[in-house]
């Protein structure tokens, strides 16, 4: 039985329908790349595997480790193991980085039961795995951050809950050089310390270049219409999605 395994979901923002019968099973430990052009889905995708409330669930179902989470809250699904990567912090003037990952942590087995200073050396050994200046960690959330400051904040709250499955939801905008560097060293250490498994939505092949990839998926227009191994990504790069349009019927 898979880790995660998301059955024929069907969902809607709006009364709109954005996925449409989407099957993807993703096994412990293994990493998954979804691809697919501009509007396909793949972040719909994400939030509705994470509970997000903006979207209605239609028809299917989202089983995570053994357990119907289709209609837990987002807060349950992430203390079940499920994370996902969030694009744009919120901007929170006065409040340091430090506090936002307490924040984050508490209330979780583990992590969440440390006290105060071993949590502070917790930390501080996170941003040394991902090669990072602490003062980041008094930095004011998401006030001014780059790209490449925004990716560490995600790999340290990747790092410091130890999710069993993470989605990273890359932007579609390029990363530059450090931003890149920051999520391959985090990918690296998430793997190393959790034998966790990845969902990776992309269609920046450039951070597939560092990484062992068990399983590609094509999204086009809210449905799965190719899966294949890691050569599909080479594919993709040659060609585009145009040999995948002609499988993903029209929306009705
Ligand atoms: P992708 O990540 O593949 O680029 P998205 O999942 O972001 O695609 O979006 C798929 C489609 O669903 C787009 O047409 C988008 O405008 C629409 N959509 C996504 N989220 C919402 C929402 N919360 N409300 C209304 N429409 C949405
Ligand atoms: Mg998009
Ligand atoms: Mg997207």
């Amino acid at each position: 039985q898979p880790l995660l395994s998301v059955q024929n979901l069907t969902a809607s923002a709006d009364g709109t329908t954005i996925l449409r019968g989407v099957d993807l099973a993703v096994g412990a430990g293994e990493t998954h790349v979804v691809m697919g052009p501009n509007g396909a889905g793949k972040s719909t995708l994400g939030h509705v595997v994470m509970g997000d409330a903006a979207y209605d669930v239609e028809e299917g179902s989202v089983v995570f480790d053994g357990r119907d989470v289709t209609d837990l809250s987002p807060d349950k699904r992430s203390r079940a193991g499920l994370f996902l990567s969030f694009q744009a912090p919120v901007e929170i003037p006065g409040v340091p980085v430090s506090s936002f990952l307490r924040a984050a942590a508490a209330g979780r087995a583990g992590v969440g039961e440390l006290k105060g200073k071993q949590f502070r050396k917790r930390v501080r050994e996170l941003a040394d795995e991902l090669d990072m200046d602490p003062a980041y960690l008094d930095r004011e959330l998401g006030v001014g951050f780059s790209g490449g400051e925004k990716k560490k904040l995600e790999m340290l709250q990747l790092l410091l809950l130890e999710p069993k499955l993470a989605i990273l939801d890359e932007t579609d905008s390029g990363l530059d050089v450090d931003a890149l560097g920051v999520v391959s060293r985090g990918i690296d250490a998430y793997r190393r310390a959790a034998d966790g498994a990845l969902v990776i939505i992309t269609h920046n092949t450039r951070i597939l270049e560092h990484l062992h990839v068990d399983r590609v998926h094509v999204m086009v227009r809210g449905r799965m219409v190719a899966e294949g191994d890691a050569s599909l990504v080479a594919r993709i790069d040659e060609h585009g999605f145009e040999q995948f349009e002609q499988a993903a019927p029209d929306a009705a």
